[in-house]
């Protein structure tokens, strides 16, 4: 919804260095994936969590998958498949997109990732590969289901735009840090 997004473009502003949208946007990268419940910025519920850090003043934020997608143009959806497919079914397959992301993240050493690659797309695996793929990814969602980092609190404001960041908007820091 229209009137939800703004309200997200205002609490990332007032989370921002950059005082307009095109200036604040610019400032935020994905940090992490989890599943939890939640509130996007936007006051939608969520499960599929988005947490994103502002590069430039350290604070964060959570957002769903649908706004990050018009935000910061990063599209989860194939990560949040592959979680939702191995939660319903512990010896399914991750797929691609899941699977890079945990190499990305370092969550995989060698010998899991060169597996796991190999026997993506197999139908029927032995047991010991079963055994191998289970294993694997019982690790990967226990990553996904991590804490989600504590987002930096943000006062809500009323509805107001075009909308810029005054001085007095100052959020409050959260003692959380990695
Ligand atoms: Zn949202």
């Amino acid at each position: 919804m229209k009137n939800k997004f703004r309200m997200l473009q205002q609490k990332i502003i007032q989370l921002s260095h950059g005082e307009t949208w095109e200036t604040a946007v610019k400032e935020w990268s994905p940090d992490q994936i989890t599943y939890a419940e939640n509130h996007c910025l936007c006051t939608q519920v969520i499960w599929e969590n988005c947490a994103i850090r502002n590069d430039a003043n350290g604070n964060r934020a959570i957002v769903g998958n649908e706004c990050i997608k018009r935000f910061l143009g990063v599209d989860f959806e194939p990560v949040f498949r592959g979680i939702r497919r191995v939660r319903s079914d512990v010896a399914a397959s991750f797929g691609d997109a899941a699977i890079a992301h945990a190499a990305e993240k370092r969550w995989l050493d060698d010998w899991e990732q060169t597996f796991y690659w190999d026997t993506m797309r197999k139908r029927v695996l032995s047991d010991r590969q079963l055994r191998s793929r289970i294993a694997i990814n019982e690790k990967i969602l226990a990553k996904f289901t991590e804490p989600t980092p504590q987002p930096t609190h943000v006062e809500d404001t009323p509805f107001d735009w075009p909308f810029r960041r005054t001085a007095n908007m100052k959020p409050t820091r959260t003692p959380w840090r990695r």
